[in-house]
């Protein structure tokens, strides 16, 4: 190698470990889309979003309670109900220790949480798919209490809206997991023949047996900029076409070109945006409705 290329080459490896120890854990973030080195408060403070570039960071299920209900209003539901692991089913490793390790990495139970509160003051059926268990899939308990949301919500009349944020069905519980896909569909189109509004909101990324059921099937589709939002990944596709996909494929932008969702909304207008939808499309039969109208 010849001297000007190894000093380049020893400049630049001295200047990336400056810069690593110019990021102490817990201050500061990079961005994994543009870079950017970022003061971590200012990306809490911006709804988990990139000052810098707009990049849209992924939330917690109780991030997303916090940041569209009304503060203190949401009460959650089918608490009681544990993922088993009814094939024995082991892949890469076994679904059980799969399990054991959601659990006790997010303090959760399942992927998904579901409940009912307020946003803007209108009572809501609410269920948000956490990707950070098992990438957000659904398995029976999941679309279990996404049956039990959409079921309890139709008959106290109620209107539905659910965040998702998913991988798709979870293969480890094989077939039982694409029964979910018919399980919720029925559910919510008996919330649908009630007359009662459903708002889907798909945040990055949403994609498989989840897209192609419940999450698709709002009378409005949201989706947060930039979302990955497809059946099958763009990897899968590009391997069985044999072909280069074009650019921004599967992205909401694109989505929304061709129709399938209704609307891009940005993180910091959704609690917004979703409050005045419900307050249009919510039938004025309900109590707090009336309530509200009267007043
Ligand atoms: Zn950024």
């Amino acid at each position: 190698m010849p001297f000007t290329d190894w000093l380049k080459n020893r400049t630049q490896k001295t200047q990336e470990a400056a810069n690593k120890r110019a990021v102490p854990d817990g201050i500061w973030s990079k961005c994994t889309i543009c870079g950017k080195t970022i003061f971590q408060k200012d990306i809490l403070n911006n709804f988990h979003v990139c000052p810098e570039c707009g990049h849209h960071f992924g939330l917690s299920g109780h991030e997303r309670v916090m940041m569209l209900l009304d503060d203190g209003s949401f009460s959650a539901t089918e608490e009681d109900l544990w993922p088993k692991d009814p094939l024995g089913f082991i892949g890469s490793k076994p679904y059980r220790q799969s399990l054991n390790n959601a659990i006790e990495t997010t303090g959760r139970r399942e992927a998904v949480t579901t409940g009912f509160g307020r946003i803007k003051g209108n009572k809501v059926g609410f269920g948000v798919l956490d990707f950070r268990f098992i990438a957000g899939s659904m398995g029976s308990v999941v679309g279990e209490k996404i049956a039990r949301l959409f079921e309890a919500a139709t008959s106290e009349r109620l209107p539905v809206i659910t965040v998702v944020s998913s991988g798709g069905a979870r293969m480890q519980e094989g077939v039982l997991s694409l029964m979910q896909m018919a399980k919720t569909a029925a559910t919510v189109e008996q919330h649908n023949q009630a007359g009662l509004p459903y708002i889907s909101i798909l945040a990055n990324p949403t994609t498989g047996g989840v897209l192609a059921s419940f999450a698709s099937l709002g009378d409005i589709i949201i989706a947060e900029p930039k979302a990955l939002i497809g059946f099958a990944g763009p990897r899968v596709i590009e391997q069985t076409l044999d072909e280069k996909l074009p650019k921004g494929f599967q992205t909401s932008e694109s989505v929304l070109n061709h129709g399938m969702v209704d609307m891009i909304v940005p993180r910091d207008e959704l609690r917004e945006t979703v409050g005045r939808l419900i307050s249009g499309l919510s039938p004025v039969s309900s109590d707090q409705n009336l309530g509200d109208q009267v007043v």
